[in-house]
């Protein structure tokens, strides 16, 4: 990679960020289609978030993608905000124009689509009702998601009643206490686990996905360990999975999209870069 006068600059912001891998995902992109552009990593201190965005406005970098713990932050800094971050109440995608406003995008959501289109090919979430566990910022992309999909019957089912309460009230969407989650899988198509229960040496989540009809298609966002123990118990009752790398890799092509002008070229094996990178 070659750094010009004219580099077009863009990366990720977070802390950690250390363990991210969209500068994989972008730099692979951009050296297969030759642009002349850098995608970069930047660790700020919490308390120096809003400062540092704001350093950058007018088109210092082209754009970031923000990720824990500043994703609120980032919606609420921004001039404009589309529909998918407002749903969402985060952002994770910031776009510096030229004027020196700031547009606030949420792409979680569609990268979880993006998934299911890709490994559960022929499901329309428009079909019938979906079921998320979990109340965090990943549960709320992805109900935003699928209301802007045109799924009319959501379902958040969380540990903590109050928050899927929240989450769900503005979107038209239904909360489940996580002891209720068997009657959230009634006639479910679809259930994604949002929930952090499961990441590489926490324990699983308990779900009774036995509950779900047999056509219905299970997603976990966790992608460390790629098969966690909730898609493997889901195979192991024939359901069809789809994966949380598939999300990740998902989220950031319209990321790139937004920061390069450009698709992101096809025939890139990101995703073996990816597992590759996370020892997978
Ligand atoms: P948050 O910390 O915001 O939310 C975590 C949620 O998990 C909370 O609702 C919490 O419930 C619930 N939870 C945690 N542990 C348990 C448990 N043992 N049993 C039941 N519920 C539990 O996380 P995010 O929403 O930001 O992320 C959730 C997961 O999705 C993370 O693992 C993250 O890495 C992943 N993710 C993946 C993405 C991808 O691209 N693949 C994108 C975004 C997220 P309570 O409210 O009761 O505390």
């Amino acid at each position: 990679m070659s750094i010009s006068g004219a580099t077009r600059v863009a990366g990720v912001v977070g802390r950690p960020i250390s363990h991210s891998m969209s500068p994989i995902l972008h730099n692979a992109w951009l050296a297969a289609v030759g642009l002349d552009g850098v995608y970069v990593p930047f660790s700020v201190q919490p308390g120096r978030f809003v400062a540092f965005v704001n350093s950058l406005r007018g088109g210092t970098v082209a754009g970031l993608n923000v990720t824990l713990p500043f994703k609120g932050e980032a919606l609420a800094l921004a001039d404009e905000t589309t529909f998918r971050a407002r749903g969402a109440q985060a952002a994770n995608v910031l776009v510096f124009r030229d004027d020196g406003t700031i547009l606030a995008d949420n792409t979680d959501g569609l990268g979880m689509l993006g998934a299911f289109a890709e490994q559960a090919p022929g499901f329309d979430p428009a079909a019938g009702p979906v079921v998320i566990l979990g109340a965090g910022g990943g549960s709320r992309g992805a109900a935003a998601a699928f209301v802007e999909a045109g799924c009319g019957d959501v379902r958040i089912v969380n540990r903590t009643l109050l928050k899927a309460q929240e989450i769900a009230e503005p979107l038209g969407a239904t909360a489940f206490a996580l002891s209720d989650a068997a009657k959230a899988f009634e006639g479910a198509i679809a259930v994604v686990n949002a929930t952090s229960a499961g990441l590489s040496g926490s324990p699983a989540l308990e779900a009774p996905l036995e509950a779900t009809p047999q056509g219905a298609v299970i997603m976990d966002m966790v992608y460390k360990p790629l098969k966690t123990p909730f898609l493997a118990q889901a195979e192991g009752l024939g359901r069809q999975t789809v994966d949380g790398l598939a999300m990740l890799i998902g989220q950031a092509v319209p990321s790139f999209e937004a920061f390069y002008g450009q698709a992101p070229p096809a025939g890139v094996d990101v995703r073996t870069l990816a597992l590759k990178a996370l020892g997978l």
